[in-house]
């Protein structure tokens, strides 16, 4: 796991399982864990790590439904998890990455993802939702359903930093990007989020991004999402 501060007190964690990176905004008095990564184990060390940053009480934030985004929340227990209200579990998809993890010959995360208790939102949103993280203000935002129908984009004003889910993916989009969203949908998402007007732009994998790869993202998806990067 590495930590990187993209501005003061606000932090891109990346992980090792599935190149993902998750965020940290720290307030005067809490904090906000911007999702928890994708198993009860690697959200344990996503807590371990975050409790050497700061000892502050957290919330956390939810950017969409994909299990590598949520399934760590346990570790994070008792605290108020917020996610955009079309968040939904997927019945299915913990026996599917179990399987999956199995046959991909990792069965470490297999067994625990197969341990993990779901965590289900305890506050949710509409089109948009201002937080209070120590004196410091976080918005919740929706651009409308893109990469998933609960793709939530956190916005910290005062450090122009976006954290954006699975809208952003560096160094690109893969296959599985396009399961369950509205991709004709998602330029305007990334329209929206680009007015913003963010110097730094956290995706759901990769390393942090500037506008300008924001914008390139942007121009492939109108161009023809469908081809394989
Ligand atoms: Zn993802």
């Amino acid at each position: 796991m590495k930590v990187i501060e993209v501005a003061a007190g606000v932090y891109a964690i990346r992980h090792e399982e599935l190149d993902l990176t998750t965020g940290l905004i720290v307030g005067e008095d809490s904090c906000l864990v911007v999702d928890t990564a994708g198993d009860h184990v690697q959200g344990s060390a996503l807590a371990k790590a975050i409790r050497e940053i700061t000892s502050n009480p957290w919330q956390v934030v939810y950017t969409h439904a994909h299990f590598d985004h949520y399934y760590g929340t346990s570790a994070f227990m008792p605290c108020d998890v917020w996610a955009h209200q079309a968040f939904r579990f997927d019945a299915d998809e913990q026996a599917k990455w179990v399987a999956k993890y199995r046959e991909d010959g990792k069965p470490e995360i297999a067994e625990a993802i197969r341990d993990t208790a779901l965590v289900a939102p305890t506050n949710t949103f509409d089109k948009t939702k201002e937080l209070s993280v120590g004196r410091r203000t976080v918005v919740l935002q929706h651009f409308g359903p893109a990469h998933s129908f609960s793709d939530t984009v956190v916005h910290v004003p005062d450090a122009r930093v976006v954290f954006a889910g699975d809208l952003v993916e560096e160094p690109g989009f893969i296959a599985e990007s396009f399961g369950d969203g509205d991709v004709t949908q998602w330029p305007a998402a990334l329209q929206a989020l680009l007015a913003l007007d963010p110097r730094v732009v956290v995706p759901g994998h990769g390393s942090p991004v500037d506008k300008d790869f924001v914008a390139a993202q942007r121009e492939i998806l109108i161009a023809g999402w469908t081809s394989p990067r």
